[in-house]
């Protein structure tokens, strides 16, 4: 079955046809995130998102090139920098390292192409003087250079192709310096922001006079260079629609007069108990504060990745609990397959798969797929009780569900670590012998037996094998 995702541009569910001829390789972008302090769970549902996004495609045979940026120069940077008095790179090098951590607990794979604005101001620069060339972008009497949008819709670009934007309201030759505007002012964005006085050492030399890039512009640089002029897919949270997304269209469509970008995918923001995240309503919550209170990554990729994207996710500590009652109904499930399995070998069950990939295939509802997973564990329990599995149909579930959680990425991370519980039992074993307590030993690795674990005979002593 074919995947339909639904493209923000087109404003409906599409067929996903990448641009390649031999429908194979896909190049995708999601922003990064901007370095300025940890990144919040709302952010993570984002990259959670695109994880998904990168896997389930990957799932379906394609060859994905994922690039995601680091946005580590930009309004709120400079600010906090100058705030705090330490060095761009200290601050965001901080942040950045921060990011990677966080990633990791997450269990996202690592985008295989992660570039830095900072290291891309020669790029920027280039496409700036394009548009300059091409009569789109001017430089102000501030020394700022800015989008004209006159222009570009004057020579037929079409500002506004991700959301309807009242044109009637613009003012013409209105401009805005910040990165972050609403669409009520529809105005020239800045593709180059001369140096202020707050703006410190941070600033770099250009043929518009010393300045920085304005925050659109990096995008439109870094992914066209590596994904080049037209690409497949373009991901961020709902809220860089506009001004971000409409703008970095603007910006690549008017200096290479070619389609940007094929497929738009915004994910709905999250809120904490039913509102929106702040400090000082105390819902405000990054990853580390949940691993504080004794969560685990996998526990917070399982919950963002309950909901659907389209759809804003109530996010509670309650529903964090219930996610850990979920995982183990799904762990408890696998151990057993795998102490049934063993090393069996096994074609994956197609059953489990197509209804796993036909939830995905509809605009990757998930919802439908957790369905899916959970009313496998019951089928596969319900076998464990009355009518026991043999070892071929254990096996076979246990392929699927690999192949599965290549996609989810929430099953037991480490799969070689065997739990601490087990570790202890090995202990209890290894002092049951030395007591000559032979029986209670013998019970033990039968014990272990059951639950999926060998004892082997290593170098360092005895240690734990999974089954
Ligand atoms: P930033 O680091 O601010 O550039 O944001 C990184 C990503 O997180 C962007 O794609 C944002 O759209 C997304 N984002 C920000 N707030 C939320 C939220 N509350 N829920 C979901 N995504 C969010
Ligand atoms: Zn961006």
């Amino acid at each position: 079955m074919a995947l339909k995702l639904f493209n923000t541009r087109a404003r409906s569910v599409q067929e996903f046809a990448p641009l390649d001829p031999a429908q194979k390789r896909v190049g995708m972008y999601c922003c990064g995130p901007t370095v300025y302090d940890f990144a919040h769970i709302g952010n993570w549902r984002t990259f959670v998102f695109a994880d998904l996004v990168r896997r389930y495609l990957e799932f379906k045979n394609f060859q994905v090139k994922h690039v995601m940026n680091i946005t580590d120069i930009e309004d709120k940077i400079i600010r906090r920098v100058r705030e705090t008095e330490t060095t761009l790179p200290e601050f965001t090098g901080k942040f950045e390292a921060a990011f990677f951590e966080d990633l990791k607990t997450l269990n996202c794979l690592l985008p295989h192409e992660i570039p830095r604005a900072t290291e891309h101001i020669p790029e920027i620069i280039t496409l700036i003087e394009k548009l300059i060339a091409r009569g789109i972008a001017y430089q102000a009497a501030d020394g700022s250079v800015y989008f004209s949008i006159e222009k570009y819709r004057g020579g037929g670009g079409n500002y506004g192709q991700l959301l309807k934007l009242n044109f009637e309201e613009m003012r013409v030759g209105e401009r805005v310096k910040n990165d972050e505007y609403a669409k009520e002012s529809i105005a020239d964005f800045a593709l180059w922001k001369s140096r202020g006085p707050d703006d410190g050492d941070t600033f770099w030399p250009s043929p518009f006079g010393e300045g920085r890039p304005g925050w659109h512009i990096e995008c439109s640089a870094m992914s066209m260079k590596i994904l080049g002029t037209s690409f497949d897919l373009h991901l961020g949270g709902e809220d860089l629609i506009f001004p971000h997304h409409e703008d970095e269209i603007a910006q690549s469509e008017g200096a290479t007069g070619k389609p940007f970008v094929k497929y738009w995918l915004h994910g709905a923001h999250l809120l904490v108990e039913g509102k929106k995240m702040s400090k000082s309503l105390g819902n405000y919550f990054t990853l580390r504060d949940l691993l504080a209170k004794g969560f685990t990554g996998r526990e917070v990729r399982y919950l963002l990745l309950t909901a659907h994207y389209r759809e804003t996710f109530n996010f509670t500590l309650d529903g964090l609990q219930g996610a850990k009652t979920a995982l183990a109904r799904i762990d408890e499930c696998v151990i057993r397959l795998r102490a049934l399995a063993g090393g069996t070998a096994a074609v994956p069950n197609s059953d489990f798969l197509n209804a796993f990939s036909a939830a995905l295939d509809n605009d990757l509802n998930v919802s439908a797929a957790w369905g899916a997973v959970f009313e496998w564990v019951r089928k596969i329990n319900r076998k464990f009780a009355e009518d026991p599995l043999i070892v071929a149909e254990a096996a076979s579930a246990l392929a699927a569900w690999k192949k599965i959680d290549s996609v989810l990425g929430i099953g037991l991370i480490d799969e070689s670590e065997p739990p601490a519980e087990l570790n202890q039992l090995l202990l209890d074993r290894f002092r049951a012998r030395h007591e000559k307590n032979f029986k209670r030993a013998d019970q033990i690795r039968d014990e272990l037996k059951a639950k999926g674990w060998a004892i082997e005979d290593s170098p360092k002593g005895q240690r734990l094998k999974q089954l």
